[in-house]
């Protein structure tokens, strides 16, 4: 028979109860999670198929359809981080040989370019200087001259802070017959977005960022165009676990609703109570709050003699904030001292900002007065001690 040798207990696993340290998540992500989003997800588990859960989901279309400005019937969850929701717009949205044009101002773009690639896609770069958006010029004569099936843009590029505005992109897509298709992972909630109005094709998104929720969500959006492209394609999607038609499927976008996967039950009560806290501050309030965090930042970091890396302000991300690290100054020290003393995260950079950069994220339940006060006396606190002369 099978050979029952003991059991080794060399690599025995943790036992107790887990603990953690408090901390103030004031990187570009995760944010601090909200309590009773937290607490939403210690409720009772639910099958994935019981009509209680199924409700769940339709609130969750709902609320993201507010959060998405759209009246689109195709909003769901990938499941996953902002990365899934990214990996399932690219698998359906292009057929393999088919052209994306991809704004790459940061990782995100790298990232995207990287993907559409492995589904077989032609790729296209269209590059700017990290810490500059794309014009709208630059933008129409990359549509005319490459005529891609897709543009991709990254509203919020949390590696440099850039804002790319949105005006007038969707129109020229709509003329030249190409999906735009929208990251909104570190903006969504923190920064105006119009999907329908802006006409945005596509748009996915992440739940740990300005919604206040842990990661493993992905929000997503497809307009009535973006999908009949998916419904009409000529190869399978080919990842099994993106395939929208499938997905789609599990939360009644085709009017029956069938097992794909199993849904992600205490992440969907997260995000039910992420979109319910959405609804009941109501965006407005929610764009004005990130705002306001934005200005008080800056008028702190200013008064102790930082600059901003992004030089246009209009280019400037309010809910991921990017500071220059002047010479002579050791950021990661700064970085350290903030995480020892007062237990505040602040970033570095990342891809091409690593080492000239800070990153603050001033997202969702951490974009208020007393967080940006806080990071505001790490900052004071940890130029201090390398001798900077306070302005
Ligand atoms: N896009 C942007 C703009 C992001 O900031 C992030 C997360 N830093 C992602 C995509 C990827 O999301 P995730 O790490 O949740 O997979």
């Amino acid at each position: 028979g099978e050979p029952t040798p003991p059991i080794s207990d060399a690599h025995r696993g943790p036992t107790g109860v887990l603990e953690v340290p408090q901390r103030f998540l004031m990187g570009p992500g995760p944010a601090n999670a909200e309590p009773r989003i937290l607490n939403a997800q210690s409720l009772p588990l639910l099958g994935h198929m019981h009509p209680p859960f199924l409700k769940i989901m339709d609130e969750v279309q709902q609320g993201l359809r507010y959060l998405f400005q759209t009246d689109s019937k195709y909003t769901l969850c990938a499941s996953g981080t902002g990365h899934s929701g990214m990996e399932m717009a690219i698998a359906n949205l292009l057929e393999p040989g088919e052209k994306i044009l991809v704004g790459n101002n940061g990782i995100w773009g790298t990232r995207v370019a990287d993907m559409a690639g492995r589904f077989g896609a032609e790729v296209v770069e269209l590059k700017t200087e990290a810490g500059t958006s794309f014009s709208l010029d630059t933008l129409t004569a990359a549509v005319e001259k490459e005529k891609p099936a897709v543009l991709f843009l990254c509203q919020g590029e949390s590696s440099t802070g850039v804002h790319q505005t949105l005006a007038g992109v969707g129109d020229l897509c709509r003329k030249h017959n190409v999906l735009l298709l929208v990251d909104t992972v570190c903006s969504l909630g923190g920064v105006p977005l119009y999907a329908d109005a802006w006409k945005v094709d596509a748009i996915y998104s992440g739940s740990q960022k300005c919604l206040s929720a842990p990661p493993g969500a992905a929000p997503l959006m497809l307009n009535d165009r973006a999908l009949e492209k998916v419904r009409a394609r000529k190869t399978k999607v080919r990842s099994y676990y993106f395939d929208l038609n499938l997905v789609g499927d599990y939360w009644g976008w085709f009017n029956s609703r069938s097992y794909h996967h199993t849904g992600m039950t205490s992440m969907w009560y997260a995000m039910r109570e992420a979109l319910a806290i959405v609804a009941e501050q109501g965006l407005e309030s929610m764009w004005e709050r990130h705002e306001a965090a934005h200005k008080q930042l800056w008028e702190g970091l200013s008064a102790l003699g930082l600059q901003p890396f992004v030089e246009k302000p209009e280019d400037r991300l309010v809910t991921v904030n990017t500071i220059k690290v002047p010479e002579g100054i050791d950021w990661a020290a700064v970085s350290k001292n903030a995480m020892d003393k007062f237990n505040v995260e602040i970033a570095g950079g990342l891809g091409p900002t690593a080492g000239k950069i800070w990153r603050v994220g001033l997202m969702g339940y951490n974009a208020k007065p007393a967080n940006v006060e806080l990071v505001l006396a790490a900052f004071k606190d940890g130029l201090r001690q390398q001798g900077w002369e306070l302005a």
